[in-house]
C-alpha cells in the first residue's frame, strides 16, 4: 500500500489545493497520515432515542421520536420566530426556528412520524430545541448511525466551509482508500498481553464508533501508544546516555557528614528530608551519574539537602559546586552555609561576578589545587577560568532560570561528568514530571519543617485601600516588614513601569514615617541587589517590587505579601511570592489585591490560593486550569510535549503502566536490534526525526 505520511493531503478526494493550505495553515495537516491522526474531540449518541419527559436542560444532546402538533408564528421583525410543538406522547418539546420559517412549514407535515435531533435548553419551564435536525423517521435506521464525529475547526476553516461535517466527510474518503491493515506500531506480544485492539481497528473506530465499547477500546490503543512511544523515547535516551555515561562512586558516608549531622545539625531532618538523603546517598553510590531534580515547596529545606549531598561527596575526596540564579540568592547560600558549617574543616568560598582582583585569583586557585571544597556562585562557576581539581557534585538551585545549556556546560568540566542535582521550588505533579523529567530521577520533600505557621492568604478588592494600609501599618509597627508587587508583561515593559513607579510613590506617601525601596527587573543588577541588601538588612520597611524578588530571597523578618493586580499572575507564580513570608516564626499574610471584575479562571486561581498552601495541589490545580502545555518550566524541559489523545492529569494511572513495560522493553533490548521491535524502533526513530534535536537535553 502507498504510504500515508508521504502522501500529501491535496491528493485526497474532496481536498485539492486550495483546502490542503487551509488545513495545514490551520490544522498543521499535511499528510494523509496527519488527517487519519486528527482524532474527534467529542461523539454524539445518535443511536438513543431519549422521552420528552425524561430531559433536563443539562443534556448535550437528544434525539426524539414523535409528531409535529402544529405550528406557530410568534413575534415581530427581528423576534418574529416559527415554533413547532412536538410530541412524543410523554410531553411536548418546541422546536424554533429564527429564519428559512417558509421552508421549515413547507417541508415538515404536521401528524407525521420525525426523528428530530438537537440540543434542549430549558427556558421558562419549556423545553426548546432551537434549528433541530429532523428525519422522516422511517428513513433513519438508528442502529447504523452510531456515534458522529466532531472536529474541532477554526473561525477561517468554518468560512471556507471546512466544518465538522466537512472534516467528517474527508476521513470517510482517506477510510474508503485504506484497503488492508496499517503497519502495526507495537509487537505481538504487548498488543496480546494488555488487551489492545490493532491500530488499523483504534484508527477507524475512534472516527466513526459504532458504540461506546469500540470508542472505549480504541481510546485506550491510541492512548496506551501515545504514552508508550513518549516514555520508550524517554528511557531509550537514558539508556543511552547511562552507556556514555559512567559516573563516580561515592562509597563513604565519612568524617564531615557524621561531625555535621551530630554537631553541628541545628534542629532534627524533617523526615521528608531524611528519606530524600537517602535517595541521593544510593544514586550517587550506584556508580552512575547523578541527574536527579528536588522539588520541594518554598521553605522546605532544599539548602540542608543540597549541604548534606555535598558533605558525602567531599568525604570521598570530591569538591562540589552550588549554583544561584542570583547573587543575592548566591551570597545567602553562603551566608548560611558558612553559618551551618562552623568550626568543621571545610573550605567554603562565594564567586560570583563582583568578586574580583586578587580576591578572585585566590578563590581561583584553590578551585584549582582542590582545597575549596564548596564553591558557591551565580553563572560566574561556569566561566572557563574556573577549573576544578576533582569536581564531584553540582547543585542548582532554583532550576528554570538554569538553562539546559547551562547545564550542558557543567558537564564539560570533567571527562567524567560530576552528579548533579537541580532543585526546585516550582513543584511539578509527579506524572507530570515523569513525562518531562523521565531522564531525571525525581525526589520530593512533601513535609515542611515543624512550627511554621500556614500563611494566612485573603483576597480584596482595590476599592478598599485605606483598611489594607492600616493593616500594613500595623505590622510595620510591630516591627515586621512589607513586600508589594506588581506584574510585569514584557510586552508593555513601560506600562508596567510605571504602574511600579506610581505604586511606589504612592506608598512613599502614606508611609512618610517608613523607609521604602524599590526593585525591578530594568535595573542594573548592582543598583538592584543594593537595594535588595537594603530590605534584608532592615534598613527599609517596604519593598517595592515587580517579580523579580520571586526566586529565593530569604527575609525571615517580612510578613506580609501585598500582590496587586494578582489577576495578571499565574497559578504558580502567586505560590511563588506568597512563599516569600511565612519563613520566621510569626504569623504571615499574602493580600492578593484585584479589581471587581473577574473571570471565572481568575475567580478559580484566588480562591484556590485562599484555600490552600500546599504548593502541589496547587500545582494540580494549574495543570487542570491551564493544561500541561503552559507550565511554567516546560518550556525549558525540552522534551517535546504534544499529546494528542492522552492527557496527564487523567491518564496518570496508565502512564505509570506504559512506563514499566517501556522499561521492560529498554531492558531486553538494550541495543534495540531484536527483530519482534524492529516495527517498534522504527516508528520511535520517525518520532525522533520529527520532534527536536534530543540530544541537546542535558
Ligand atoms: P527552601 O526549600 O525554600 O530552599 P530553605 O532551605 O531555605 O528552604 O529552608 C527554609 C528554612 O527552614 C531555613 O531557615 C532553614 O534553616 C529551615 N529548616 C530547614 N530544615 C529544617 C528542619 N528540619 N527543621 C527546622 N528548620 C529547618
Ligand atoms: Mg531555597
Amino acid at each position: 500500500m502507498f504510504d500515508l505520511a508521504t502522501r500529501d493531503i491535496k491528493y485526497l478526494p474532496g481536498v485539492g489545493p486550495q483546502r490542503a493550505s487551509v488545513l495545514e495553515k490551520e490544522l498543521g495537516i499535511r499528510s494523509l497520515h496527519d488527517l487519519l491522526y486528527y482524532f474527534p474531540y467529542k461523539y454524539i449518541d445518535r443511536s438513543r432515542l431519549y422521552y420528552v419527559h425524561e430531559i433536563d436542560g443539562n443534556m448535550p444532546y437528544i434525539q426524539l421520536r414523535g409528531q409535529i402538533l402544529s405550528f406557530e408564528e410568534t413575534g415581530e421583525g427581528y423576534r418574529k420566530r416559527l415554533v413547532a410543538h412536538f410530541s412524543d406522547g410523554t410531553g411536548v418539546v418546541d422546536l424554533v426556528w429564527f429564519q428559512g420559517q417558509k421552508y421549515v412549514t413547507g417541508k415538515y407535515k404536521v401528524r407525521t412520524p420525525y426523528i428530530v435531533f438537537g440540543k434542549p435548553t430549558v427556558f421558562g419551564g419549556r423545553v426548546n430545541i432551537a434549528h433541530p435536525d429532523i428525519d422522516p423517521a422511517d428513513e433513519l435506521v438508528l442502529s447504523n448511525m452510531g456515534l458522529q464525529p466532531y472536529y474541532n475547526t477554526t473561525d477561517r476553516m468554518k468560512r471556507g466551509s471546512l466544518n465538522s461535517r466537512a472534516i467528517e466527510k474527508l476521513v470517510t474518503n482517506l477510510r474508503d482508500l485504506i484497503k488492508e491493515p496499517l503497519p502495526e506500531t507495537l509487537p505481538d506480544y504487548i498488543i496480546e498481553k494488555n488487551h489492545l485492539v490493532s491500530l488499523t481497528e483504534a484508527l477507524m473506530n475512534i472516527h466513526f464508533p459504532k458504540n461506546p465499547e469500540d470508542l472505549r477500546r480504541a481510546q485506550f490503543r491510541l492512548k496506551f501508544e501515545e504514552l508508550f512511544f513518549v516514555q520508550l523515547n524517554i528511557l531509550r535516551y537514558m539508556k543511552e546516555r547511562q552507556q556514555r555515561y559512567q559516573g563516580f562512586v561515592f562509597s563513604r558516608v565519612g568524617e564531615v557528614f557524621n561531625t555535621f549531622y551530630s554537631q553541628n545539625l541545628p534542629f532534627e531532618l524533617t523526615g521528608a528530608q531524611k528519606r530524600v538523603i537517602k535517595e541521593i546517598r544510593k544514586d550517587m553510590g550506584c556508580g552512575r551519574q547523578m541527574n536527579r531534580l528536588l522539588q520541594g515547596d518554598v521553605g522546605s529545606g532544599k539548602t540542608l539537602v543540597a549541604l548534606m549531598s555535598m558533605l558525602i561527596a567531599i568525604d570521598n575526596g570530591f569538591q562540589t559546586c552550588m549554583m544561584a540564579p542570583t547573587e543575592i540568592l548566591a551570597s545567602q547560600h553562603y551566608e548560611t552555609i558558612t553559618r551551618m558549617l562552623y568550626g568543621m574543616n571545610v573550605r567554603v568560598e562565594l564567586l560570583t561576578g563582583s568578586i574580583k582582583g586578587k580576591r578572585r585569583t585566590e578563590i581561583l586557585n584553590g578551585v584549582l589545587t582542590g582545597e575549596v571544597h564548596i564553591l558557591i556562585g551565580t553563572h560566574a562557576v561556569l566561566e572557563d577560568t574556573v577549573s576544578f581539581a576533582r569536581l564531584g557534585m553540582a547543585i542548582i538551585d532554583e532550576q528554570h532560570r538554569f538553562g539546559v545549556a547551562q547545564r550542558a556546560r557543567l558537564w564539560q568540566k570533567n571527562s567524567t561528568p560530576p552528579h548533579v542535582l537541580v532543585m526546585t521550588a516550582t513543584p511539578i505533579p509527579r506524572t507530570l514530571a515523569m513525562t518531562l523529567y523521565g531522564d531525571l530521577d525525581v525526589s520530593i520533600i512533601d513535609e515542611l519543617p515543624p512550627g511554621r505557621k500556614p500563611i494566612r492568604t485573603v483576597h480584596q478588592f482595590d476599592n478598599r485601600r485605606a483598611s489594607l494600609y492600616a493593616d500594613i501599618r500595623r505590622q510595620i509597627q510591630e516591627g515586621r516588614q512589607v513586600y508589594i508587587v506588581y506584574p510585569l508583561i514584557k510586552e508593555s515593559e513601560k506600562m508596567d513601569l510605571k504602574n511600579l513607579e506610581d505604586g511606589y510613590q504612592t506608598i512613599c506617601e502614606v508611609f512618610p514615617e517608613y523607609k521604602v525601596c524599590k526593585v525591578h527587573g530594568q535595573m542594573k543588577p548592582a543598583e538592584k541587589d543594593a537595594e535588595m541588601q537594603r530590605f534584608v538588612t532592615g534598613e527599609t520597611q517596604i519593598m517595592v517590587a515587580t517579580t523579580v524578588i520571586e526566586v529565593g530571597v530569604n527575609v525571615p523578618n517580612a510578613s506580609v505579601m501585598v500582590i496587586e493586580n494578582a489577576d495578571r499572575f499565574g497559578l504558580s507564580q502567586l505560590h511563588q511570592l506568597r512563599g516569600r513570608v511565612g519563613r520566621g516564626a510569626d504569623q504571615s499574610y499574602c493580600i492578593l489585591v484585584t479589581g471587581y471584575k473577574l473571570s471565572e479562571d481568575t475567580r478559580k486561581r484566588i480562591d484556590i490560593m485562599v484555600q490552600t498552601n500546599d504548593g502541589f495541589e496547587i500545582a494540580e490545580a494549574d495543570l487542570k486550569l491551564r493544561g500541561p502545555g503552559d507550565l511554567e518550566g516546560t518550556q525549558q524541559s525540552g522534551v517535546a510535549f504534544d499529546l494528542r489523545i492522552a492527557n496527564i492529569t487523567r491518564d496518570a494511572q496508565l502512564l505509570q503502566h506504559v512506563r514499566e513495560i517501556a522499561r521492560e522493553v529498554v531492558e531486553k533490548d538494550p541495543d534495540g536490534t531484536a527483530p519482534h521491535h524492529a516495527m517498534m524502533w522504527a516508528r520511535l526513530r520517525q518520532m525522533r526525526k520529527s520532534s527536536i534535536n534530543w540530544s541537546d537535553i542535558s
